[in-house]
């Protein structure tokens, strides 16, 4: 880790504080580095430098700031390799998975710069025949950017890139679990030769410098990606700002009595064990027919003994240690109160430690679930399928509507009227009909259903480009 510049990047310079933070490896639980554990003083700084030149970024022309963005999809290129050793090594995903995600960070990037070109006002009628009126898209100004740790390269690029694209500048506070791959993206954003505080670094701990970017006056809007509980804490913060809120999501996947078991099993199993369950649109419940139910967990038992959980730098490994303390407490705290409550464990289950560390969590699948269960009710964030029956489509939608997330559903059945329909009447973001709940593209919506707990606005592509930017109406006397 010894090549990657350690520390918060603040008006175009790397700076340390007094008061560091380890960097955990949850494979192995040894200190890979330290990080600064900023103050909100810290954040009063980085503010000001983002401020100093926010002007001057928003005045670069677009076609310079889409060029800017390729030089950065570039640069992350060209450091994909050390990025995504980093992300294994201090996330616990296994070196595929971080190298498939440094790729979409470039992608990202290379997306933006695509868009905001194509980005337009309008010309609109007026009652008045001597105006003539038009509408502009500018930056919002000095953008707040937080984000979790699950996938630190890629849920940051979703902001950056955007906010870049159009011409904002940034505070960015990263989850300081995985704080060093963000300052490995940092570097990248640097050789690239971005000026100076467009985007600003400032790691450390959330509730300390999250809630002072979010707080500050001089911070004008705040995109945030993480839990439901820290997403309404700045909702209430951060109150009167623009906010994009990408918050905790639960998907139910219903599995109808006509579906395709085989790939409502893959999509299951791949939604719940990739990343290690640790993914906002994850498999948080599989909603069976009664009459599949037993077929769906042979093939289901049959995936999960098919992973292979270990070092997430051996390439035969499937699946790496949770990433954290409290995400690894919470998964085993659902499995044992499902247990408690009747349902049973098939496969897994069980924690790990022989394997390196604590956090280790076997592929697990767990039947007789049922919606009161926390498995069923609450955000879980391992690698869990709890399988709960329905009798009839009229029960599975009732279980579904009554998640209280709303972020994506899966929907198996050869029916596709019935699909629709049912498509129609959950209130989620996403629905995916014959495909899990983690399927997304980045140029499509992605986010939280109105009245649910998984956020508010929409990211993916020009939805995030529009976000990032206001709407400013001229008018003009002609005559
Ligand atoms: P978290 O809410 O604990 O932390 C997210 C970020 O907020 C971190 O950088 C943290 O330091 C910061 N933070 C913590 N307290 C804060 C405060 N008071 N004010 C400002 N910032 C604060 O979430 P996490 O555990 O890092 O991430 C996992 C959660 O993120 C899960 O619930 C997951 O579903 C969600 N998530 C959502 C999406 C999505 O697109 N909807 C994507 C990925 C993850």
């Amino acid at each position: 880790m010894s090549e990657i510049e350690t520390g918060n990047h603040i008006g175009g310079r790397w700076s340390s504080t007094v008061d560091t933070l380890p960097v955990v490896n949850p494979a192995n639980g040894e200190t890979i580095a330290t990080v600064p554990r900023s103050s909100r003083e810290t954040v009063d700084a980085a503010v000001a430098a983002a401020k100093a030149a926010a002007g001057g970024w928003a005045a670069i022309p677009v076609f310079e700031r889409a060029a800017m963005c390729v030089a950065i999809a570039t640069a992350i290129d060209a450091a994909r390799e050390t990025i995504a050793y980093t992300l294994s090594c201090e996330q616990g995903k296994i070196l595929a998975e971080a190298q498939g995600e440094v790729a979409k960070a470039a992608d990202g990037f290379r997306l933006a710069a695509e868009l905001v070109k194509q980005m337009g006002g309008k010309t609109l009628p007026a009652e008045d025949p001597s105006k003539l009126v038009m509408t502009l898209r500018q930056p919002r100004g000095v953008y707040g950017v937080i984000t979790p740790w699950n996938f630190p390269v890629n849920i940051p690029v979703e902001y950056l890139a955007p906010g870049i694209a159009t011409g904002n500048a940034i505070v960015w506070v990263p989850a300081p679990s995985t704080a060093l791959v963000a300052c490995a993206l940092m570097a990248a954003i640097e050789r690239a030769g971005l000026p100076a505080g467009v985007v600003n670094l400032v790691i450390g701990e959330g509730a300390t410098v999250g809630d002072a970017v979010v707080v500050h006056p001089d911070v004008t809007a705040i995109a945030f990606t993480g839990s439901t509980a820290t997403g309404q804490r700045i909702a209430e913060r951060g109150a009167g700002k623009p906010l994009l809120l990408e918050l905790g999501g639960n998907g139910p996947l219903i599995v109808c009595e006509d579906a395709d078991l085989d790939a409502a099993a893959a999509a299951a199993a791949g939604g719940a064990f990739f990343n290690a369950g640790q993914v906002c649109a994850a498999t948080g419940c599989v909603l069976a027919h009664a009459s599949v139910v037993d077929r769906l967990c042979n093939k289901l038992v049959a995936r999960a003994a098919n992973e292979v959980l270990g070092d997430p730098l051996h390439p035969a490994t499937t699946m790496g240690p949770l990433n954290n303390a409290k995400v690894a407490d919470k998964v085993r705290a659902h499995v044992g109160d499902a247990v408690a409550q009747g349902a049973r464990v098939l496969h897994g289950g069980r924690a790990r430690p022989d394997l390196g560390s604590a956090l280790f969590f076997e592929p697990t699948v767990v039947r007789d679930v049922t919606p009161a269960m926390r498995l069923c009710r609450e955000e879980t964030f391992g690698p869990v399928v709890p399988v709960v029956a329905f009798q009839d489509e009229a029960q599975a939608l009732q279980m579904a509507l009554q998640n209280d997330h709303g972020l994506s559903v899966g929907i198996f059945t050869k029916n596709i009227g019935r699909g629709i329909a049912m498509a129609k009447a959950i209130p989620a973001g996403i629905v995916n009909i014959n495909a899990g709940t983690t399927w997304w593209e980045l140029h499509l919506p992605f986010g939280g259903g109105s009245g649910k707990k998984s956020g508010i606005g929409r990211l993916g592509g020009m939805h995030t480009l529009e976000a990032m930017t206001e709407i400013k109406m001229i008018s003009v006397t002609c005559g």
